[in-house]
């Protein structure tokens, strides 16, 4: 995500109880992981950042909310892809962490083009915030959404699940050497009673060796795996394409990131006030889905995806139809692709029950 610079969000709601309850559950629990940390701060039904306070378009704004280009793109691909699996008369599409739920209007308006698609389609979101569940359900309700805990939870048949930005919130544990061992890096409080980062005093278990003094690992990225690799033993054909940011090849060791109205702030100072963020890990999550008996395609860059599968093309015909908004338009798509802002940084990556066609778009 890009993160806005703008004025501050007034702190008028008095929103500092979840760093009470933090400090209090540590005074009597003891330090707690920092995927724990981030998995509060994130997701407390009462204080947590995406479950109370959408951020999107205040905070950060992400590819589908800088330019229609992007969910419309997904959308052909997505098309593309139902059309290699030989086009089944019913087909699960499942959206996690649809966030406002732009992507997939701008991804359902361009693939009605492709003949029996929206027929087929059965739509599904996995969203953990109700408050972006209301907002998805006020503008695509025509279609029918169902939400999910997963995809685990869908009807059988074959699936096509597009994830942009969502497996950077997935929380990460992160573990630090000292002294030669491993320690698990905790949320404790310091002398002063305030939340402040520390390591467990116990040694963490063996991690696989690495010159790096710390590395980053995220639990949902196995649990993610297991559930697509679950899914797929009914033989039926699957299609999963993650974007994100991160790495394409190399163990990210401490990102964890907290944005607030486009500043970076630290990540203790205001939990379930700010977005929190970690690089994503995308070669373990390629070795994960390998082990898994699954099939892969990249990561590659999202400007090299796109303009795969025709974001030139795409901005083109969009900029002949609406002219009077051209300098807006290119923009927002020359946002998604251009090397110094997403177009480098953002990954993706397909994974696929084995046996399918290359999925487009990776230059197979
Ligand atoms: N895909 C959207 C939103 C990205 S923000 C876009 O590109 O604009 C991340 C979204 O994932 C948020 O809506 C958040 O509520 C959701 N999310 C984060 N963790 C989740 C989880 N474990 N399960 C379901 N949704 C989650």
């Amino acid at each position: 995500m890009v993160h806005l610079a703008g004025p501050q969000i007034e702190d008028t709601d008095n929103r500092v109880i979840l760093k009470d309850r933090l400090i209090q559950l540590i005074q009597s629990a003891g330090p707690i992981p920092v995927s724990a940390y981030m998995s509060q701060c994130l997701h407390d039904p009462k204080d947590g950042y995406y479950a109370t306070r959408p951020g999107l378009g205040a905070d950060f704004i992400t590819a589908p909310e800088a330019s229609q280009v992007f969910g419309e793109l997904l959308g052909l691909w997505s098309a593309h892809e139902w059309i290699a699996m030989g086009s089944p008369s019913r087909l699960c599409l499942l959206e996690v962490g649809p966030g406002r739920g732009v992507l997939m209007a701008d991804a359902l308006r361009a693939a009605r083009h492709a003949k029996g698609f929206m027929d087929a389609k059965q739509l599904y979101f996995t969203e953990a915030s109700p408050a972006m569940r209301q907002v998805i359900r006020s503008h695509l309700n025509d279609h029918s959404p169902v939400f999910v805990s997963g995809v685990e939870q869908l009807y059988p048949g074959p699936v096509i699940l597009l994830a942009n930005e969502f497996l950077d919130c997935l929380p990460v544990r992160q573990f630090v050497k000292s002294k030669g061992a491993w320690h698990e890096r905790v949320v404790g409080l310091n002398g002063a009673g305030a939340l402040s980062f520390g390591l467990a005093a116990d040694q963490a278990p063996e991690l696989p060796a690495t010159p790096l003094a710390a590395v980053e690992v995220q639990p949902g990225l196995d649990m993610m795996v297991d559930a697509l690799k679950a899914r797929v033993e009914n033989g039926e054909p699957l299609r999963a394409l993650f974007i994100d940011y991160g790495p394409a090849n190399a163990a990210p060791d401490d990102t964890l990131r907290a944005y607030k109205a486009g500043e970076q702030i630290h990540p203790l100072a205001q939990p379930g006030r700010c977005d929190l963020t970690v690089d994503v890990d995308f070669g373990r999550l390629k070795r994960l889905a390998l082990a898994a008996g699954l099939d892969v395609a990249g990561p590659v860059s999202q400007g090299a995806f796109l303009g795969a599968i025709g974001v030139q093309e795409r901005l083109d015909a969009l900029l002949k139809s609406e002219a009077e908004k051209s300098d807006e338009i290119f923009k927002g798509a020359n946002k998604l692709v251009d090397p110094d802002q997403m177009g480098l940084r953002f990954k993706v990556i397909c994974i696929s029950s084995p046996g399918l066609p290359p999925p487009a778009g990776f230059g197979l």
